[in-house]
């Protein structure tokens, strides 16, 4: 009697079982539509619901309960969905466009990166200069568990970055702590390093840092930069040979990692999908030649990309509106469609890449 009795538990354990991994399948295939998703809001609607409302909508007193179904960000409004509780009619109504866009970035040489051009290139597209703080905090090839540990020992071991006027003022000796009491953030980006993505063990302090984060500043919104693979072919201090192949798998292990360790963490609300953006224009005529050392990406296609990717995702405005090219890169000006193309395609599928015009 006794063995039946575990027998028919143990059924009805893997049965629950199974259903959580079905549940979480289905999660991670719903990700490659988020993005797209964000642009189609709906309009007005008389019956929404599936289910047959239990009330007449004709003579419902209607009590609605008010939802946020996009924030607004600086270059983009957004939508707030007013839902009917007893009949689901519903009505949306636009969010005023915020008036600050303040980006603080937990990084390492690779946010320093993609944020170098970031100032220039928000104010290029309207966005009032004074309105405008770009922070970064830097510890070469600093990790989400280093972050962690240095948090938790309060650390004061970076070099801490902040433009504000279109130049970058660097002060060494800054905790995270300092950093975070800096400014009233908006955004504050989070990512890991590019040696670290094939170890599932280095998400472990994921979440201490995000509830972190969170807890210190309950405004900010966080973001997760990510990165971008290696260049193949190439060898430096930072980096070996790698094929195409390995870093085409690199790259799926970059896109792997974020949907199982990142994208579950609720706290991380924006995803600025610089690393797809950069294959994306690596398919191109530009080809695999846009880092500096395998690794690092370059001052022309790849600073500017990069900055650009965190520039829709974080502003939300048009890639036509950025005029500004760096100086030193007036040519630039020729290659920016397929640029813009690649920005466009990984917000619009940031899991996957989407060949460029060659
Ligand atoms: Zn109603």
């Amino acid at each position: 009697m006794k063995r039946w009795l575990s027998i028919i538990l143990m059924l009805a354990l893997s049965m629950c079982f199974v259903g959580c991994v079905f549940e979480a399948d289905a999660d991670i295939d719903s990700a490659s539509d988020e993005a797209s998703s964000e642009n189609a809001s709906s309009t007005v609607s008389d019956t929404t619901s599936s289910d047959e409302p239990a009330v007449d909508p004709a003579t419902c007193t209607h009590e609605y309960e008010e939802k946020v179904t996009r924030k607004p960000r600086v270059l983009d409004v957004g939508e707030k969905t007013f839902t009917c509780k007893f009949c689901k009619t519903s009505y949306t109504e636009e969010i005023a466009k915020t008036d600050t866009i303040k980006i603080l970035a937990v990084g390492n040489s690779l946010t320093s990166n993609a944020t170098q051009y970031l100032w220039q290139i928000i104010t290029s597209a309207g966005v009032p200069k004074e309105n405008v703080v770009i922070g970064r905090l830097f510890l070469p090839g600093c990790s989400i568990a280093w972050h962690w540990s240095n948090i938790e020992d309060f650390k004061e071991d970076y070099e801490y970055s902040k433009n504000t006027n279109g130049s970058w003022l660097t002060r060494e000796n800054f905790s995270v702590q300092a950093a975070l009491e800096d400014e009233e953030w908006d955004y504050i980006i989070v990512q890991e390093t590019i040696a670290s993505v094939h170890n599932t063990g280095a998400y472990a302090k994921l979440s201490n840092l995000v509830d972190y984060l969170k807890t210190a500043k309950p405004e900010a919104e966080l973001a997760w930069q990510l990165i971008w693979t290696y260049q193949a072919e190439t060898v430096s201090q930072w980096c070996s040979f790698k094929t195409p192949a390995e870093t085409k798998e690199h790259y799926g292990q970059i896109i792997g990692q974020y949907l199982t360790q990142v994208k579950t963490k609720s706290q991380i609300e924006h995803l600025i999908p610089a690393g797809t953006a950069v294959q994306n224009l690596r398919s191109s005529y530009i080809g695999d030649t846009i880092t500096t050392d395998g690794i690092h990406v370059n001052e022309k296609h790849g600073m500017y990309i990069t900055a650009l990717t965190w520039y829709a995702a974080l502003a939300g405005g048009e890639l036509e509106a950025v005029t500004w090219l760096p100086s030193k890169y007036p040519e630039l000006a020729d290659d920016l469609p397929v640029i813009r193309q690649s920005v466009k395609d990984a917000m619009k599928q940031p899991f996957a890449v989407t060949q460029q015009a060659k």
